[in-house]
C-alpha cells in the first residue's frame, strides 16, 4: 500500500489556497519582504498562534536558530549546551557565532535532551541551553527553564519537528524559552520549501534578531548599519505560501495526533517495543524505542514491507559527526582549538541500536495504521 510521503503533492496540504496566495503576492508585482506585506502579516499571525509579542520571519529554519544564537549574544568561545540528536541547523548556528557546541546526553526513553546531563555540563562559559522538542515531543522545558534561570542563561527552543507540540500544562513548546524557533522547510509540518520563524518576548532580543536578518540595517535610520547581520529575510512568496499553510496547521497536527493514537492502542503489550508517551505530542514522525537494540532489523522488516521506517534517524549523533575532526575556518578551527565532544552513550545507543522512526503523515487512514502495526507484530512474533 502507498503511504503519502511529505516529498509529495499526495502526502502535503498544498492546495488552491496556496497556488492564489503565490499568484497574489507575484501579481502584486512586490516580491520582497521590506516593502511587502505577507511577511510582517505571517509575523503577526504566527505571533497570534503562539501568544508571543514578536516573530520575526527568516529564510530558514537554521536562520531562525542563527538569530536565536545572535540574541543569546555569546562572546567568541562561550559555550551554548545542546543536544546530539537533532538536525546539524541546531548546530551550525553555534559555529557561526564562533560559540563552542557542548553535547549533553540524553533520555534514552525518548532522545530529548536529559536535564541532569545539562545541568553537570553548565560552567563558567555556559552562556545558552538548545533545546529540541525531537520528533514533535515535548523536551523537558520546565527543568531546563529552572535551570536556565538559576544560572543565568538563554534557552532557546528548537521547534523545527514540533508546531504546536503542548508542553505539561498545555503551554505550547517555543514559549518558554527566550526564543522559539519554526522552520517551514519540504519535510515539516507545514511548508514554503524553506523558511523560517522566530518568536519571543523580549523586545531586546526581537530588536537584535530584526536587525540581523536584514544586514544590521535599521530601516527607520536610513542607509545605516547599527549592528553585523546578513540577509536571512523570507521573501513575501514564502510568506504567503506559509500563512495559507498556517490556517491548516491545527488539521494537519490534529489528524497526525489521531492516527498516531491508533497506532499506540494497536501496539499495546507488544513486546519489545518501547511506546512514545502521546502527551502534547505533534507527531513529526513516530518514533520508537526496541530496548534490546534490533531497531536496524525492525526498520529493515518494515522497510520491506513498504512502510516508511528508519533505525537511528542519524548515521551518528552529532557528537561523533565527522565535521569535529575538520577544518572549520579556512584552515582554523577557533574557537574548537583540542575540542572533543562530549561522549553521550544513551544517544550513541539509541542512534546505533534502539531508536526507530516511522515517517508520519496527515493523510495516514486507518489502513494505514493497521499496516504498520500489522508488521511489528509480525516481526516480534517471528521465531
Ligand atoms: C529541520 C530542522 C532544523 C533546520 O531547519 P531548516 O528549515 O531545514 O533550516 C533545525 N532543527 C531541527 C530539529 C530540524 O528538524
Amino acid at each position: 500500500m502507498k503511504f503519502p510521503s511529505m516529498a509529495e503533492a499526495d502526502g502535503r496540504t498544498l492546495g488552491d489556497e496556496e497556488v492564489a496566495a503565490a499568484e497574489r503576492v507575484i501579481r502584486s508585482g512586490m516580491l520582497n519582504s521590506v516593502w511587502g506585506t505577507e511577511a510582517r502579516a505571517l509575523e503577526r499571525e504566527i505571533a497570534g498562534v503562539y501568544g508571543s509579542r514578536h516573530a520575526i520571519a527568516c529564510s530558514s529554519g537554521t536562520a531562525a536558530l542563527h538569530l536565536a544564537v545572535v540574541a543569546a549574544a555569546p562572546d567568541p568561545g562561550d559555550e551554548i549546551i545542546t543536544t546530539p540528536i537533532t538536525d546539524f541547523g541546531t548546530v551550525a548556528p553555534i559555529l557561526a557565532q564562533n560559540a563552542v557546541p557542548v553535547f549533553a546526553d540524553v533520555d534514552p526513553s525518548d532522545g530529548n535532551l536529559d536535564p541532569g546531563a545539562v545541568a553537570a555540563l553548565i560552567g563558567p562559559r555556559t552562556r545558552a541551553i538548545m533545546a529540541v522538542h525531537l520528533f514533535g515531543a515535548p523536551a523537558r522545558a520546565a527543568g531546563l527553564r529552572a535551570l536556565a534561570d538559576e544560572h543565568g542563561l538563554t534557552l532557546i527552543e528548537d521547534c523545527a519537528q514540533a508546531w504546536l507540540t503542548e508542553l505539561p500544562g498545555g503551554r505550547l513548546a517555543g514559549t518558554v524559552g527566550e526564543v522559539g524557533c519554526l522552520s517551514l522547510q519540504q519535510w515539516k509540518h507545514i511548508t514554503c520549501g524553506d523558511g523560517g520563524v522566530a518568536i519571543t518576548d523580549d523586545e531586546e532580543l526581537a530588536r537584535r534578531m530584526r536587525l540581523f536578518a536584514d544586514k544590521g540595517w535599521d530601516r527607520a535610520a536610513g542607509r545605516s548599519h547599527a549592528a553585523f547581520g546578513l540577509n536571512y529575510r523570507m521573501t513575501e512568496l514564502q510568506a504567503a505560501v506559509a500563512r495559507a499553510q498556517l490556517a491548516k496547521l491545527p488539521g494537519v497536527v490534529a489528524a497526525r495526533r489521531r492516527t498516531a493514537a491508533r497506532l499506540l492502542d494497536a501496539l499495546k503489550g507488544v513486546p519489545g517495543v518501547r511506546l512514545p508517551r502521546p502527551d502534547g505530542h505533534a507527531w513529526w514522525l513516530f518514533p520508537l524505542v526496541c530496548p534490546d537494540g534490533d531497531a536496524p532489523e525492525l526498520a529493515a522488516h518494515l522497510a520491506a514491507a513498504g512502510i516508511p521506517a528508519h533505525a537511528g534517524y542519524l548515521a551518528e549523533p552529532l557528537n561523533r559527526a565527522p565535521v569535529w575532526d575538520a577544518a572549520i575556518y579556512g584552515a582554523s578551527r577557533y574557537p574548537l582549538d583540542g575540542y572533543e565532544p562530549n561522549p553521550c552513550p544513551q544517544a550513541e545507543r539509541l542512534v546505533e541500536r534502539t531508536l526507530l522512526v516511522i515517517d508520519w503523515n496527515e493523510r495516514y487512514t486507518t489502513r494505514h495504521v493497521e499496516t504498520i502495526a500489522r508488521e511489528i507484530v509480525k516481526f516480534r512474533a517471528r521465531p
